[in-house]
């Protein structure tokens, strides 16, 4: 389960409007309360792929954030990133690139950019698994 305030869940809507027609991406950060991932804060990231179809994070930025989370006490809980015509569902580059079954993995759909998808999954080799998410 990922439990976010919903204005950190507005902050990264509204990112990821922000880049369309490119797709956004970016780190959600904080604490573990038991299974559950309780995001503190967002860290939009620069999407150096800039494109609509595709998205890498700037290695240097990664690391600068990976430095700003460990000064804060936070941890890693997820990555973020928009699609910009398809659903909020990760697509089959997004399964091969996912990195951990451990992170949370939140797909903003922009397909509809009146009425954003806020989707989170875990994805574990090939396997997607759709997770909670709870605002507030
Ligand atoms: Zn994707």
């Amino acid at each position: 389960m990922l439990r976010i305030p919903a204005v950190l869940q507005e902050e990264v809507i509204r990112h990821c409007v922000s880049a369309y027609p490119k797709e956004a991406c970016g780190i959600l950060a904080g604490s573990l309360a038991g299974a559950a991932g309780v995001v503190s804060q967002a860290y939009p990231m620069t999407n150096v792929e800039d494109s609509p179809i595709g998205y890498s994070m700037d290695p240097k930025e990664q690391l600068r954030v990976e430095r700003q989370m460990r000064q804060a006490g936070q941890r890693m809980l997820g990555i973020y990133h928009s699609h910009t015509a398809s659903a909020a569902y990760p697509s089959p580059v997004d399964v091969r690139l996912a990195i951990s079954p451990d992170i949370s993995y939140v797909l903003v759909s922009l397909k509809d950019r009146a009425r954003p998808d806020f989707n989170s999954y875990r994805i574990d080799g090939q396997t997607i698994t759709p997770e909670p998410v709870v605002i507030g």
